[in-house]
């Protein structure tokens, strides 16, 4: 127990056993769609709103995931409960399928589902209370009228070169600008700043950045909090002249940012309208959610 991976209607137990075809396309061209979902105290967060997305990335493809959205939930909530485990990091995976060289999608009758039921960690977890260094990348954001960036697709090179930068940088993250220099969003994370004590910016969708389902229930819970929200077109200017500035996603959840570019956000330390919006945000992960313990198991 500790992990379960379900492979196309089966259920497996190790990284072993989870094996799918070379012919996959996948593989071989990032032909797919995917979500990452989180599971805490046994129940999955924001379950529905996932697979919405992840079903809507299908309709863009035009891959006909052989299961419909009711049973791709069951599917998930039964993979967690089989890990045994009650912390769980879902990464739902669905791809063209094991087809023949070249495009052609015909070539590929029967689309592959992977949901992978296991643990995360993406960042050190003092980076959670002392924050981030982050870097400007020069790599810009995909435009979206080439690839749109609501389809959460397998082709993740875009994010890889920035994070290359980053890396290469020594930062612990990177800011990806649009092709007009306005800030998008990070290498996987939703960008959100504050200004004016109770303002909240974030960038709209349209830039080219995905609508991020963290970053929609942070907007919401800001909105509670009697946030001002704001989704506006700014610059990294205005990063280096926000009070505060974090970032957000299913797997990161909330992260502070504490410096870009060399220049401290603020004082350099977690603000403290990040953590109160971090703190209902936690609320919220650990009360809210699909309960795995009552689902059935039908394999
Ligand atoms: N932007 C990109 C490019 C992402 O891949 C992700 C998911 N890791 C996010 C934003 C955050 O999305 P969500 O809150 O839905 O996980």
């Amino acid at each position: 127990m500790g992990r379960c991976i379900y492979l196309n209607g089966k259920f497996v137990n190790t990284r072993e056993e989870a094996l799918i075809s070379a012919y996959d396309h996948g593989f071989l061209y990032g032909d797919g769609i995917f979500e990452g979902i989180r599971v805490y105290n046994g129940r999955v967060f924001k379950l529905h709103e996932h697979i919405e997305r992840l079903y809507h990335s299908a309709i863009s493809l035009m891959i006909n995931i052989p299961m419909s959205m009711e049973e791709m939930e069951k599917a998930v909530v039964e993979t967690c409960q089989r890990s045994g485990m009650d912390n769980i990091y879902v990464r739902l995976v669905v791809s063209r399928g094991p087809g023949d060289f070249g495009l052609d999608p015909r070539k590929c009758p029967k689309p592959t589902v992977v949901i992978m039921a296991d643990e995360i960690s993406l960042y050190p977890k003092d980076k959670y209370e002392k924050g981030l260094k982050v870097v400007t990348c020069s790599t810009r954001r995909n435009r979206p009228d080439c690839i749109n960036s609501q389809i959460k697709s397998l082709n993740y090179l875009n994010n890889i070169l920035a994070k290359i930068e980053t890396v290469k940088y020594g930062a612990d993250e990177g800011v990806m600008l649009n092709d007009a220099g306005y800030v998008c969003e990070a290498t996987a994370d939703n960008i959100f700043i504050i200004k004016n004590a109770k303002k909240l910016f974030t960038p709209p969708a349209y830039l080219g950045l995905l609508e991020g389902i963290t970053r929609d229930t942070v907007m919401n819970i800001a909105k509670e909090l009697g946030y001002e929200v704001i989704e506006m077109p700014f610059t990294v200017h205005e990063i280096y002249a926000s009070q505060e500035c974090f970032l957000t996603g299913s797997g990161a959840e909330l992260i502070p940012v504490i410096e870009i570019d060399g220049r401290l956000v603020g004082d350099g330390k977690p603000g403290k309208h990040f953590k109160k919006l971090l703190d209902a945000y936690q609320k919220m992960t650990h009360s809210q959610g699909v309960p795995i313990k009552s689902a059935t198991v039908s394999v």
